[in-house]
């Protein structure tokens, strides 16, 4: 079998202090076009490091225009097979290939762990949610039906659904096989062939897609996967005149930017950006469910996370005692090796991001009262490792109230009643996630009906089906995935109009003494 990587036989030792190698650990990484394992066309290579010891242990080919040339041609030369398939036929192939990611839990959850920092046994969790991704778009697809609307006995207009063609897939670099699974399921059981571009941080994980695909026989040039930088291989991919469906997910800046250069074409693009999602936490709240919640939500991940409850606004009875317990439990989170299964915060994924979330930090400082974390453990004198940071009494125009962090790091203020809250929690660019804990439903179902976001859990964290909507609103994103609103993202629907009585058309030009 042709993979995209070159193996190494066995786990590497381990130098004192650097992170255990996961056995069969690529030498380098390569595109993966057509069926086949290809370098660069013109030999580009980047290194790729753990962020532990931010030392490289792999290449990675870097893409460029001419690479995504020769993906986007192989995508459409697979096209008409692929699309001309019964979707069950699809749907057969996806579950294989939900068999094959179960398979390799281990081999997953271990490459993701090394390659981003996440903790193994969040790791875990993401590996199993992506194989769920396959078969429940395996599902979705054998179930869907196409619409029909019959106009008394006179018409009948149906509904004729088809894949779009080639889709360009972009992800980031938290939770990446996962988010690339995400993507990956529902343009393929649609119809779509496509090209995927992963992020350039944390390639280890899709450097696994070549054997899991020709394992379940996926057709070559169904699915290619081209890597490298941004600006270049994405690029390219977003510029290419044969691909008229961007899929992406990332940061806003970089959003805006490809929608911009998408008008020119038109492009149907889907927009899963950055966040900083409130979390209103009222003074009836259940108060030990809702602590676990703020806690799990904000350092699970990292804090790598799109929807993390990064800014907890607690109404002013429950204020003094809820922050102090946040900053207790926050003092109290296992930061340690990310390969360790008793690790609840591993290691942040690059030093260029370790230090823009140290940065905030220190402008946290500025800003509002620090009252855990703020620093490197002393434990971990190596490696992007940041103890659990909590901020308290941070003002509404303060930067860390403002923007993505994107780490350990969260945002306590008080508020004082209902409009207050809503108010607060409105007060950012952002509207991807809410969340609101209260005993009073009535209040809660308000709230969040108020709250300017793309998806909210009432007395919950995020635990998310995955026939619901997802995405979210002003600088958040643009559309929805998820459930259906995958496939109507994936596919045309073309709309047939037949005439089954007698058709009386005005007859213009039909009278003759003119
Ligand atoms: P990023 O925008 O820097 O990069 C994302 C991807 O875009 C990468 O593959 C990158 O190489 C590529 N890219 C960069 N410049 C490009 C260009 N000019 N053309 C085409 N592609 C380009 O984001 P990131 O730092 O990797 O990811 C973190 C961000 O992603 C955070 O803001 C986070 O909130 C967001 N995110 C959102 C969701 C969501 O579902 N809303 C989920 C996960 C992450």
């Amino acid at each position: 079998m042709t993979t995209s990587t070159q193996a190494t036989p066995e786990a590497a030792a381990d130098p004192a202090g650097a992170p255990a190698r996961p056995a069969g650990l690529p030498g380098a990484i390569l595109h993966w076009i057509g069926g086949a394992a290809a370098p660069s066309a013109d030999g580009r290579v980047l290194d790729v490091a753990d962020p532990v010891s931010n030392t490289p242990y792999a290449t990675l080919a870097a893409g460029g225009a001419g690479d995504v040339e020769r993906a986007v041609a192989a995508a459409r030369a697979a096209f008409p097979a692929w699309a001309a398939l019964g979707n069950r036929e699809r749907a057969t192939v996806l579950n294989r290939i939900a068999d094959a990611v179960e398979a390799r839990e281990e081999e997953l959850a271990a490459f993701e762990s090394f390659d981003t920092g996440l903790p193994i046994t969040q790791a875990r969790g993401q590996a199993r949610r992506a194989a769920e991704n396959f078969r429940y778009f395996a599902d979705v697809v054998v179930a869907l039906g196409e619409e029909a609307f019959r106009v008394g006995s006179q018409q009948l207009n149906y509904v004729v659904r088809t894949p779009v063609g080639v889709a360009g897939l972009i992800t980031p670099w938290n939770t990446p096989f996962m988010l690339e699974s995400w993507k990956l399921a529902p343009a393929i059981a649609s119809g779509c062939t496509l090209v995927l571009k992963p992020a350039e941080w944390t390639p280890l994980s899709a450097s696994l897609w070549p054997q899991i695909l020709t394992e379940a026989g996926v057709p070559a040039g169904v699915v290619n996967i081209v890597h490298g930088l941004g600006p270049e291989a994405g690029q390219a991919l977003v510029d290419h005149p044969d691909v008229p469906i961007l899929s992406f997910t990332g940061s806003t800046a970089t959003g805006r930017h490809i929608v911009r250069c998408s008008a020119n074409r038109l492009k149907t693009v889907s927009m899963e950006l950055g966040g900083k999602s409130p979390v209103v936490v009222f003074a009836d709240a259940d108060v030990e469910a809702a602590l676990d919640s703020v806690v799990f939500g904000v350092f699970s991940l990292n804090g790598e996370r799109c929807t993390a409850g990064s800014r907890v606004l607690v109404e002013r009875p429950l204020y003094e005692e809820f922050t102090r317990r946040l900053a207790e439990r926050a003092e109290r989170v296992r930061v340690g090796l990310p390969g360790d299964p008793a690790t609840e915060v591993g290691a942040l994924v690059h030093p260029e991001h370790y230090r823009r979330v140290l940065d905030y930090v220190e402008t946290g400082r500025t800003e509002a009262r620090l009252v855990a974390g703020g620093g490197r453990p002393e434990h971990l004198p190596e490696g992007n490792y940041l103890r659990p940071t909590v901020f308290a009494d941070v003002p509404r125009d303060a930067r860390i109230f403002q923007e993505e962090i994107f780490g350990p790091v969260v945002a306590v203020a008080p508020f004082d009643d209902e409009h207050e809250a809503i108010d607060l929690a409105n007060a950012t660019e952002y509207g991807l996630a809410a969340y609101v804990w209260t005993s009073d439903l009535k209040r809660g179902h308000r709230v969040a009906h108020a709250v300017e976001s793309g998806m909210v859990w009432i007395n919950s964290h995020n635990v998310r089906d995955l026939r619901t909507p997802f995405g979210g609103v002003k600088a958040s994103g643009l559309g929805r995935e998820g459930g259906a609103h995958s496939i109507d993202f994936y596919t045309e629907s073309k709309i047939v109009h037949v005439m089954l009585g007698e058709v009386h058309t005005p007859r213009f030009g039909a009278d003759e003494q003119h």
